[in-house]
C-alpha cells in the first residue's frame, strides 16, 4: 500500500492523479499533516509527500529506525516537476517508485543513490541474500577502485563495471575490497571489506513421517546445513514426494524458511541412483528414497547424503539431504521497437540492464547503447548471422549468464526469438518482451488499416520459396483480408511486390487504399496513403511497410480506414 500525504488543493489533485495511474493507494489528506505523515509511516510501505522535501525531512526524521525497514519516501513538489527518492532507495523501494511517480505525473524523478544514479546495479538489489560491508564494497566499487568477484560459478548477475572482476591482483600490499557469490559459510580469510551474495542454490530433500514435527523437520535442516558449511540464505527449496505435499509439520518448515515445497512422484523418485537406498520409505511411499532421490532430482549435485534427525527418547520422523543446483541462466529476448526511443517499452529498458551480455546486430546495438550498464559485454554481429546469433545467445545463457537478445520491432516477429528458442532446453529461464512491430507502428501512423482480420507477410523469398509465399498471398487475396507486407522490395528482389500486388489486385477494386511508412519512427520517416491502382512501388525499400486494405477498407480524410465490420457498425 502507497500513502498519499497531501496539503494542499494542487496536491491533492495531483495525488488523485496518481491513485489513479498507480492503484493500491490509500490518501491522507484530513487534519495535521504531521499526523498524516505518522498514520501513515504505520500504515503503508511506501509514502508519496506532494509537500517540500525540507518539511518531509523533518517529519520522517523523528520515525527513522533503519533502512532494511522503514517504508520508502519519495517527494513530489508543488509543481509537481520532481519526484524525489528521500529515503530508502533501495529496501524502501522510494527509486523505483521514483520513476513510477515521476511518469504518471510526467515529472522528473530524481535519485540520488549512487549505485542507481551511475548504473552499477545494488549489490543489495539483486534478490539475494547480501551479507558484509555493502556500504564500503559499494563505494570501491563506485571509485573505480579494483574490487575482486569471488564466485563459485557463472550466475545470471547483471553487468558489474570493469573495475569488479576475477582476476584482480592480489600480489599487491593490501587485500582488494572482494565481492562474494557463493553458498559456502567459509570464506578465506581478508582484512578487506567484503560483501557475500548468496545465489538461491541449494536443495534440501526430506522424507517426514505423518506427523512429524516442524521443529524436528527445521532443526534437522538447519543442523545439517551449518554442519556442511552452507548458507542458510542459499536454500531455494525443500523437496519431497507428493503424498507428503500437505504434511503439516513440512509446510510449516517451508514457510519458517521462506521456501517452496516442491514435490515428486514416488515413481520419479524410484527411478533416481541414490547411494542410501532403504526399505522403510519403499513400504511406506513406494520408493526407496525420498530425502535422497528429491534433492538430486531438484538439485543434480549431492552434497550432504541422507541424515536422520535424532530426537531424544523417541524414533526419528524425518531424513534430510543436500543437492546444489547449477545457476540457472536467464535469455531475455527483447524487441526494441521501430526505433524511436519513446516507443522502446520500460521492460524493455529494464531488461537490457538487467543483462550481462549483448546479443543483437550491431545496427540495433548501437539503438540502445547508452542504455547498458557500464560493464556490459556486446556480443554484436553482421547481418546474416541470425543462426550463429541465436545460438550463441542460447549457448551464453546455457553457461549461467545474463543475456539479453535484442532485435528491432518485435523479436518474435520475421526475427530472433523462433531461431533462439528453437534451441532453448528447460535449463534456462527464458523471458520475452514485447515490441512494437512495423506493422502496428505503421498502422497508428496510416490510420487504422488493421481495423479487421489482417496478417503479415514477408515477401523475402531468401528462407521461404516464392512458391509458398505466392500461395499465402492468394489465399489473402480470397479471403479479402488486410495485408501488411514486411521485407517488401530490396535492390536484388525487386519483382516480388508487384507480384504480389498483382494477385491482390485480382479481387480488390484499383482504388483500394494501400498505406506505405517508411523508417517509421526514425529521422527518415515518411508515409502515404495511396490506392491498388496509383501505388508506385519504386518508393517502397527495405525500411518500408506495405498495408494493403480489404474490399471494405476506405480513406477518410487521407487516412486510411478499414471498418470493423460488424452490423451494428459500418
Ligand atoms: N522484427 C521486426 C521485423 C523484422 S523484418 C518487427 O517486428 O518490426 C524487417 C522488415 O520489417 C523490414 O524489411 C521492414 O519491412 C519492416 N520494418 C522494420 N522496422 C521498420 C521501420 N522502422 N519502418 C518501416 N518498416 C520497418
Amino acid at each position: 500500500m502507497i500513502g498519499l500525504i497531501a496539503a494542499t488543493a494542487a496536491g491533492r489533485q495531483a495525488a488523485a492523479q496518481l491513485a489513479e495511474a498507480l492503484g493500491d493507494c490509500r490518501l491522507y489528506q484530513e487534519g495535521p499533516v504531521g499526523a498524516a505523515v505518522r498514520k501513515a509511516w504505520a500504515e503503508c510501505e511506501q509514502l508519496v509527500c506532494f509537500l517540500a522535501t525540507g518539511a518531509t525531512v523533518r517529519l520522517v526524521a523523528p520515525l527513522l529506525a533503519d533502512k532494511h525497514s522503514d517504508p520508502g519516501v519519495v517527494c513530489v513538489d508543488e509543481a509537481r516537476r520532481f519526484a524525489v527518492a528521500l529515503v530508502g532507495g533501495h529496501d524502501g523501494g522510494a527509486n523505483a517508485l521514483a520513476d513510477r511517480v515521476a511518469e504518471a505525473l510526467e515529472a522528473q524523478p530524481v535519485v540520488t543513490t549512487a549505485t542507481d544514479a551511475v548504473g552499477v546495479p545494488g549489490l543489495d538489489t539483486l534478490g539475494w541474500h547480501v551479507e558484509g560491508d555493502v556500504a564500503a564494497v559499494s563505494r570501491a566499487v563506485l571509485d573505480g577502485l579494483p574490487v575482486r568477484l569471488s564466485a563459485d560459478a557463472v550466475h545470471p548477475l547483471p553487468a558489474l563495471p570493469e573495475n569488479v572482476r576475477t582476476d584482480v591482483r592480489t600480489d599487491v600490499p593490501g587485500n582488494p575490497p572482494t565481492v562474494v557469490v557463493s553458498d559456502r559459510l567459509r570464506q578465506p580469510a581478508t582484512d578487506a571489506p567484503t560483501v557475500t551474495l548468496r545465489p538461491r542454490s541449494l536443495v534440501v530433500g526430506v522424507g517426514a513421517s505423518r506427523g512429524a514435527s516442524a521443529e524436528e523437520i527445521l532443526g534437522l535442516v538447519r543442523e545439517t546445513l551449518a554442519e556442511a558449511g552452507l548458507s542458510e540464505h542459499s536454500l531455494s527449496r525443500l523437496a519431497t514426494v507428493d503424498a507428503k505435499a500437505d504434511e503439516p509439520g513440512l509446510l510449516e518448515a517451508a514457510r519458517v524458511l521462506g521456501v517452496a515445497l516442491v514435490t515428486f512422484s514416488a515413481e520419479e523418485l524410484a527411478a533416481v541412483d541414490v547411494p542410501n537406498p532403504s526399505a522403510a520409505p519403499l513400504a511406506a511411499v513406494g520408493t526407496p528414497s525420498v530425502a535422497e532421490a528429491a534433492a538430486l532430482l531438484e538439485g543434480g549435485e549431492l552434497l550432504v547424503p541422507k541424515r536422520k534427525s535424532a530426537p531424544e527418547g523417541r524414533a526419528a520422523m524425518c531424513t534430510v539431504a543436500v543437492a546444489r543446483s547449477r545457476p540457472r541462466g536467464r535469455l531475455a529476448v527483447v524487441g526494441l521497437g521501430p526505433g524511436a526511443r519513446d516507443l522502446l517499452t520500460p521492460r524493455a529498458r529494464e531488461e537490457l540492464r538487467r543483462a550481462s551480455i549483448i546479443v543483437g546486430l550491431d545496427q540495433y546495438v548501437d539503438q540502445i547503447r547508452d542504455l547498458l550498464r557500464p560493464g556490459t559485454r556486446i556480443e554484436a554481429t553482421g547481418l546474416g548471422a541470425e543462426e550463429e546469433r541465436a545460438r550463441s545467445a542460447v549457448r551464453l545463457a546455457e553457461q549461467g549468464h545474463a543475456v539479453a537478445l535484442i532485435g528491432s520491432g518485435d523479436a518474435g516477429v520475421y526475427a530472433m526469438a523462433s531461431p533462439a528458442l528453437a534451441e532453448a532446453g528447460t535449463d534456462i529461464d527464458v523471458v520475452g518482451v514485447p515490441g512494437v512491430t512495423a506493422a502496428l507502428a505503421a498502422a497508428a501512423l496510416l490510420g487504422a488499416p488493421l481495423g479487421h482480420d489482417h496478417v503479415s507477410i514477408s515477401l523475402s523469398d531468401l528462407h521461404t520459396p516464392w512458391e509458398v509465399i505466392e500461395r499465402r498471398v492468394r489465399a489473402v487475396a480470397e479471403s479479402d483480408i488486410v495485408v501488411t507486407f514486411y521485407n517488401p522490395r530490396s535492390r536484388g528482389r525487386d519483382w516480388q511486390l508487384p507480384k504480389a500486388l498483382s494477385l491482390l489486385a485480382e479481387h480488390r477494386d484499383p482504388n483500394t487504399p494501400v498505406g506505405v511508412a517508411h523508417s517509421i519512427s526514425r529521422p527518415d520517416e515518411w508515409h502515404t496513403v495511396t490506392t491498388l491502382a496509383e501505388l508506385d512501388v519504386t518508393t517502397v525499400d527495405m525500411t518500408t511497410v506495405v498495408v494493403v486494405g480489404n474490399t471494405a477498407s476506405r480513406q477518410v480524410a487521407g487516412r486510411m480506414v478499414t471498418p470493423r465490420g460488424y452490423r451494428w457498425q459500418v
